[in-house]
């Protein structure tokens, strides 16, 4: 078979898996797939048997994550991992998480039994998204050695603690350290789609992400005077919601001033909340995101500013609560090889930040990590309508097997363990 039609037919293959993985699932419409739930299980079991047909060996560590290995040339060989998350939000896609996966057991199979100079590791982590525990990225927090007591205490909607969780599954939370990465690991790498609209507005099929965006969340509470709506002049009153109003579009003005910043207020909740009530409190959440955290930081704080403003011309109060989280960059390193790779795939690399936060993020406080986004369609994403393209699936397939080429053979690459 031509390498092309293997290509494309092992791009299939991957698709097909991944649709099947979604039917492991929680509910009986769309795929819901929490942290250590009975069709995670199934989940680990399907992937199990691709990897024992390559002769990889898999282990569930004791946070749940899947870790295949794939031994390298000689014993002692340093590792690179290579993976995503198996877990889902509520009503998901079949893609989100998953295809990065998928993706890197192909990447094994098109090895063919070959043997680099670096062993593969692939990881499937057991949570990602926080569903279950209201806390992220718990699967990859467990390999940077951040799963402590205080994660293992919290409870569940049905009052389950994390450890208890643990146990339930089957492992053991005395052992979480079993999960940490050995000072071996050549770096961490992850497909995953894009999830947004950028690549396919490019007619491009493949983007490497230089940086996850930094992320700035806060509460705002606009508090004024509940009164009679027939019997309070306009000019005497203290409206909490219009003030809330005339903020949200100075909030989406200032986003639109400043190249790639986006800003979002999505909740709103209005008290008392009755047709004839003007209201008197508005609480507000609000999303700031941009690669650099200094344009971020000085957005939030602007629109803080400006909230005081609105809320002083008002006669009303405005007050805050905040939660940043910082800019991480990927490997500058892989960056340029990754990039290199999708050109030799035949595809123009666009660079791009990640809006969204992965485990490649918690991955990067420990080791070189990197990622290669896949265009989605529609831009449609945590919903059963996601989707991938087959073609695009097949040139990140290429993508990969070049990009482990370079790196197997990469001086410096291979120079790069947290060992060295
Ligand atoms: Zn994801």
């Amino acid at each position: 078979m031509a390498i092309a039609e293997n290509i494309a037919t092992r791009a299939q293959e991957v698709v097909n898996r991944c649709r099947r993985l979604a039917e492991f699932s929680e509910s009986a419409e769309g795929t819901t797939r929490t942290f250590l739930s009975a069709p995670m299980r199934r989940c680990h079991e399907e992937i199990g048997g691709w990897l024992e047909a390559i002769g990889a060996e898999m282990r569930v560590d004791p946070a749940g994550n899947v870790r295949g290995f794939y031994a390298g040339d000689k014993s002692g060989a340093p590792r690179l991992l290579l993976g995503s998350h198996l877990d889902t939000v509520p009503n998901a896609g079949a893609f989100d998480g998953v295809l990065g996966v998928v993706l890197a057991v192909a990447l094994l199979e098109e090895l063919a039994g070959k043997r680099l100079p670096f062993s593969i590791e692939v990881e499937g982590f057991s949570e990602e998204e926080g569903v279950r525990f209201g806390t992220p990225f718990i699967g990859s927090r467990a390999l940077v050695g951040r799963l402590d007591d205080e994660l293992l205490k919290r409870v569940d909607a049905g009052g389950v603690s994390m450890r208890r969780a643990i146990e339930a599954f089957g492992l053991n939370p005395g052992k979480l350290q079993e999960a940490v990465l050995q000072d071996d690991v050549l770096g961490y790498l992850e497909f995953h789609i894009e999830q947004g609209p950028v690549l396919e507005s490019l007619e491009l099929p493949l983007g490497v992400v230089e940086a996850i965006a930094g992320q700035t969340r806060m509460e705002f509470t606009f508090s004024g005077r509940s009164n009679h709506a027939g019997t309070t002049p306009m000019n005497l009153r203290r409206d909490a919601l219009a003030a809330a109003a005339e903020w949200i579009v100075a909030v989406e003005q200032t986003a639109k001033s400043v190249q790639g910043l986006v800003a979002t207020v999505g909740r709103i909740e209005a008290k008392p909340g009755a047709t004839n009530v003007i209201v008197g409190e508005a609480r507000l959440s609000l999303d700031v995101r941009h690669k650099l955290d200094e344009i971020r930081v000085s957005a939030a704080s602007s629109l803080i500013q400006q909230a005081q403003q609105i809320a002083a011309s008002r006669g009303l109060s405005a007050r805050h609560a905040l939660l940043n989280q910082e800019a991480v960059a990927m490997d500058s390193f892989l960056v340029e090889e990754i990039e290199e790779a999708i050109r030799k795939s035949g595809c123009t690399p666009q660079r791009m930040t990640s809006g969204a936060g992965h485990d490649a993020m918690i991955l990067a406080e420990k080791v070189p990590a990197a990622m290669i986004f896949l265009r989605t369609p529609g831009g449609i994403s945590h919903d059963p309508a996601e989707t991938v393209e087959t073609e695009d699936v097949a040139k990140a397939i290429e993508c990969g097997l070049h990009l482990l080429e370079q790196l197997a053979s990469s001086r410096e690459f291979l120079k790069r363990t947290s060992r060295a």
